[in-house]
């Protein structure tokens, strides 16, 4: 092969996300100008960021309770733990999702029972239906794992057979729709995140959404409200908080001022912005379609999705094709992430490597499904152009190990 022919390299970051907007920056400014960064720490008659932007979420989100802290996972274990896990309760879960979930569960003291997805990213029905049955779980912690939202008829029928409470973790469904309703307003519990890399970034952050006063007023006492619970935005009132606010741990876990004026400004962008990672997603959709051997699973009806990251099956590959496709991406400057690989790497894990959990469950659909999945970020900072060259090098790449 002629060496002298250089191959088309991409190369913008996969990580590199948009700045913050202007008015949060300002916002932000004023907000350390004032001292005054801890959420509770108000001057006479002000309202705290913090306060206000759960104000603003419940309303976007349409939920009547909203609580703003630490991060998504810690949302997560608070929903757990607002729900009443015991320790060695079991809790399902769908196997295909990201380190955070497990960890929240252990967080909790439960015991994650993982549950097969299908070949769509959905959590698998069928399964679901036996562990419920054979685990006895009161709880399911379904994520919506990049972006897929599983038949929520069917999953919330199983929830209501076997009377199981579900908290969605909503973490790549922030603004996006099953039906028509959004996600995170399916369950008893949602969790979303404010993590740099979703789809609204004050570095670390989490939100908590329910419409139970009870479920919220708990949820609050452990991010760590003292008795100032008060000074929420969207807290239930004071007879939620007298049932249970003697029984209640405090987790520390709260969300500060500052991050809230990140948060509040991006949140009145959300909806353009997910326009935006739509289109993107469409042409890299358009463009890895097109290359033989590559297939991205049908999404599902009803589905109105954020389109912030994209996964394709390199279905003609195997055995060490597949790692070597990452390897030749990532020379042309596409960064791949696959989720079939053995060893964890940077933020992608397996369920098998999860060895913390009593034991390793044999998923073998999961395996399968993702064996040959590839997972790409969809950045905002990336542009239309950006998206055909990612699939052309895709493309020519999973050609070239094709004839190998
Ligand atoms: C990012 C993420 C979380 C946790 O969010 P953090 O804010 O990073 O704790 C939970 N679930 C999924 C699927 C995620 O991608």
């Amino acid at each position: 092969m002629d060496q002298s022919v250089a191959k088309a390299r991409f190369e913008k970051p996969f990580t590199q996300q948009e700045p913050i907007p202007e008015a949060a920056i300002e916002r932000a400014v004023e907000i350390m100008r004032s001292g005054r960064l801890h959420r509770y720490n108000i001057a006479e008659g002000e309202e705290p960021e913090a306060a206000l932007l759960e104000r603003d979420y419940a309303a976007w989100q349409g939920s009547d309770y909203c609580l703003a802290c630490a991060s998504g996972g810690y949302a997560i274990h608070v929903a757990l733990r607002a729900l009443g896990v015991r320790p060695g309760e079991p809790v399902l879960a769908n196997a295909y999702t990201l380190a955070p979930v497990p960890g929240a569960i252990h967080n909790s003291g439960g015991i994650p029972v993982l549950v097969e997805i299908d070949g769509a990213y959905h959590i698998d029905i069928d399964d679901l239906r036996a562990k419920a049955r054979s685990s006895g779980a009161k709880v399911l912690l379904l994520s919506h794992m990049r972006g897929h939202i599983s038949d929520m008829e069917a999953v919330g029928a199983i929830c209501e057979e076997f009377g199981i409470a579900m908290i969605e973790d909503c973490a790549h469904t922030m603004g996006a729709r099953w039906k028509g309703v959004r996600s995170g307003n399916f369950g008893h519990v949602a969790c979303f995140s404010s993590q740099t890399y979703k789809h609204i970034n004050s570095g670390e952050g989490g939100l908590l959404t329910t419409n139970d006063p009870d479920i919220a007023a708990r949820a609050i006492i452990h991010s760590g409200s003292y008795m100032l619970y008060q000074r929420h935005g969207a807290a239930p009132d004071e007879a939620a908080f007298a049932r249970c606010k003697l029984q209640t741990p405090n987790y520390s876990g709260r969300m500060d001022n500052l991050r809230a004026a990140l948060l509040r400004v991006q949140l009145a962008l959300l909806d353009d912005n997910i326009s935006r990672w739509n289109a993107l997603y469409s042409e890299l959709e358009r463009g890895l379609n097109a290359a033989p051997g590559v297939t991205i699973p049908e999404r599902l009806q009803h589905e109105a999705y954020v389109g912030s990251s994209i996964q394709f099956r390199a279905v003609t590959l195997a055995g060490d094709a597949l790692p070597a496709l990452v390897l030749r991406c990532g020379e042309r400057g596409v960064e791949l992430k696959w989720f079939g690989a053995d060893e964890p790497a940077g933020f992608t894990s397996r369920y098998d490597s999860w060895r913390y959990m009593p034991a390793i469950p044999d998923l073998p659909n999961t395996m399968t499904v993702l064996a040959n999945t590839f997972d790409i970020r969809v950045p905002l900072t990336f542009d239309l152009d950006d998206c055909r060259l990612i699939a052309k090098i895709i493309g020519e790449e999973v050609a070239g190990l094709q004839a190998v």
